[in-house]
């Protein structure tokens, strides 16, 4: 094996010789190179460190290399590597018991996946196997990960190139009043008119027919999208009066994400079908799943669930989600999330907007929080289109390099930037990433017509 050359360019070339990479033209690709990291700080080879705003791809919940649960994939690994998913494990049983109690009473067991995709493929399997019905419905604005079911409840145009003639896939406007796709101009009145719209989808698609509604509970890539008080209930109350199954796709959201274990918490609401991934041990391990309601649960007692993967609830991963489920708990990770929204960011990038006109809007909760930029206000045209790439896509990206010049990594998509830092993150990191913001936007800003 030839040996590769430990600095930036070197590991860059070796990646383009034999890396194959996701959702791109593998030509026109110049990834960043990560050496090392640690808390919310990540570093090249060259020794440049760099504040984790992307917590890479908004996984990290718990910050780069979290001594306890490095730890216990070592300990896991000297115990048992692996185990077949027909038998009982004991770190697996553990997983499963603290993902239960963070999900709440009446949601008592877990599918352990690989991933966030696999997680929603399994959860629809659940809910047309209970339902004895095929049809899924779900938002335009959202993403559900690429198998086949996944990328097809998948409402953002990643589904385009992967349509292969999956039948029963139903697509429907969720609220966001900032483009209200109802003409609305409150809170209250895109709540309305979003559920009677879901009503009437439902009245022509035929309700009976109709197996699960599967939503981010906060819509993630497609802009961060805090869905008004009162929708996610009035979801849950369309789903029960037409024995629908309702699945939160917490893949995202969840795990402290949005400043509560789950997004839907926020809202008192009790889903039957829970998927998660990501934050749940930070990607350490890939690892994701679903939390099944106690009556779904009870309706495979003596039916067979008619799914399965060598590698579910593989112990590695259960071992890392159960250190970082306790680090969760005993460092108060997912209050730190919650103040740190609501005193840090929330004022910050309201403060931004104030100073910069290509700021269209800010929103989000805990550290899921979003900066939608625009080409002029009073239209509210984006900055980047929908689906922009290439020259579109060109104020973004070059926001994106000096924001990285300066030290910052961003998420950005479209005319958005991320801004989801680790859970763990403190005051002083959030405002320290705010003020490199501050700096930048003064690149967007010369786009503003
Ligand atoms: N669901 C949501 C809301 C996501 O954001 C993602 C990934 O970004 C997925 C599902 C798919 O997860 P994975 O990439 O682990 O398959």
């Amino acid at each position: 094996m030839a040996a590769t050359e430990r600095t930036n360019e070197g590991v860059r070339k070796a990646d383009r010789d034999h890396v194959f990479h996701s959702w791109s033209a593998q030509g026109k690709l110049n990834p960043f190179t990560i050496a090392g990291a640690e808390g919310c700080y990540v570093w090249d080879f060259e020794g440049k460190r760099y504040l984790d705003f992307s917590s890479q791809l908004v996984n990290v919940n718990i910050g780069h290399q979290h001594p306890k649960v490095v730890q216990a994939i070592k300990d896991q690994a000297d115990l048992l590597c692996t185990v077949a998913p027909q038998h009982a494990n004991e770190t697996r049983n553990e997983a499963a018991r603290l993902i239960s109690e963070v999900a709440g009473p009446g949601l008592n067991r877990v599918f352990f996946t690989n991933g966030g995709a696999e997680a929603n493929e399994n959860a629809i399997r659940m809910a047309r196997g209970y339902t004895g019905r095929q049809k899924v419905l779900s938002m335009y604005r959202s993403y559900h990960g690429s198998t086949t079911s996944a990328i097809s409840a998948t409402g953002d145009p990643r589904r385009w190139a992967n349509e292969v003639g999956v039948a029963g896939f139903v697509h429907f406007q969720g609220p966001y009043l900032y483009r209200s796709p109802f003409y609305a101009t409150s809170e209250a009145e895109e709540c309305a008119r979003a559920l009677k719209h879901l009503e009437d989808v439902l009245t022509f698609e035929g309700p009976t027919t109709v197996a699960a509604i599967i939503v981010e509970s906060i819509v993630g890539t497609n802009g961060i999208l805090v869905p008004p008080d009162g929708y996610l209930q009035g979801l849950r109350e369309i789903c029960t009066r037409h024995g629908i199954v309702l699945i939160a796709d917490e893949v995202m959201a969840g795990f402290g994400r949005a400043g509560a274990w789950f997004a839907h918490q926020l809202w008192d609401v009790v889903p039957d079908l829970i998927t998660f991934a990501k934050g749940v041990n930070s990607g350490y391990v890939p690892l994701g799943g679903v939390i099944i309601s106690d009556p779904i649960a009870e309706h495979f007692a003596d039916r067979v669930f008619y799914g399965g993967l060598t590698y579910s609830g593989h112990p590695l991963a259960c071992a890392s989600a159960v250190a970082s489920i306790q680090a969760f708990h005993d460092e108060r990770i997912v209050e730190n999330a919650h103040r740190i929204g609501e005193e840090v960011l929330a004022p910050g990038l309201a403060a931004l907007k104030e100073r910069h006109p290509s700021v269209g809007e800010t929103r989000g909760r805990g550290v899921f929080h979003c900066i939608e930029l625009v080409k002029d206000r009073s239209t509210r045209e984006m900055l980047v289109p929908f689906n922009g790439a290439g020259d579109a896509a060109k104020p973004i990206v070059e926001l994106g390099a000096a924001a990285r010049a300066k030290g910052l990594l961003l998420m950005t998509h479209w005319n958005k930037i991320h801004v989801v830092p680790p859970c763990v993150i403190t005051a002083e990191e959030a405002r320290e990433g705010l003020a490199i913001l501050d700096d930048v936007l003064a690149i967007t800003d010369a786009y503003v017509a």
